[in-house]
């Protein structure tokens, strides 16, 4: 699998924030997000070649039960049922951070962290904007996770004009738990997030919305490797 970087931090987001995790972040992510901060994910090759068992013995280094699988975009590796497997047969608790683009049955995850992307999220670019456009939502694999695995479902806000969008897509995918639902901070820097975070509080109050921290930005202001 090409592996873009192992490290153990804290859980940074989500109903786990805070909890010592390790990440491992797969290569690879078609979505281009414009406000994305792992962009140096999104190439297939973005990365170096590892095979599960040098993945298991980078993570057995840090005394852990958290693993967090992320990326780029960790469901549409076809060598993640292998690696999940393997984990949880050494009883780890693993979360899949995914955009829910894509649908994978009978995983071994504890939690899957679906943050499905709104229009927020359009790349600049035209040709990018299109792929985009097609691919962000795909109501169909959203059902699916949401039936099939515990999920979180976390939504990026940048301004107020979101909130609107986030009904309209939890009445779309119907059958979603409120109280599994999240809002967070679309911000890159610590001092955006500070700013954002009470008029996502607001809108959390509004809609009766969980608010995700994103200590990772709080904390170390999105140094790569936290
Ligand atoms: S889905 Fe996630 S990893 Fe992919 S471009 Fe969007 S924010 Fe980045």
């Amino acid at each position: 699998m090409i592996i873009n970087e192992i490290f153990y931090s804290l859980q940074g987001e989500g109903f786990l924030a805070g909890v010592p995790s390790v990440f491992v972040r797969l290569a690879g992510c078609p979505l281009r997000c414009k406000w994305c901060d792992t962009k140096y994910a999104w190439a297939e090759e973005a990365g170096r070649d590892y095979s599960i068992d040098e993945i298991i013995k980078t993570i057995q280094q840090w005394p852990c039960k958290f693993i967090v699988i992320t990326g780029g975009e960790p469901m549409i590796n076809s060598d993640l049922p292998k690696l999940a497997k393997k984990l949880k047969a050494l009883d780890k608790h693993i979360t899949i951070e995914t955009a829910g683009i894509a649908y994978i049955p009978d995983l071994a995850c504890d939690l899957m962290s679906i943050s499905p992307k709104l229009s927020n999220s359009t790349p600049d670019d035209p040709k990018l904007a299109a792929i985009h456009k097609n691919a962000r939502l795909d109501l169909a694999v959203l059902r699916e996770l949401i039936d099939n695995y515990k999920y979180q479902l976390k939504f990026v806000v940048d301004s107020q004009n979101d909130l609107s969008e986030i009904h309209q897509t939890i009445k779309e995918i119907g059958n979603v738990v409120p109280n599994r639902v999240m809002l967070m901070p679309q911000a890159a820097t610590r001092e955006k997030f500070l700013a954002k975070s009470p008029m996502v509080a607001e809108m959390c109050k509004q809609g009766g919305f969980a608010f995700s921290q994103r200590l990772q930005v709080l904390l170390w202001n999105n140094q790569r490797g936290t």
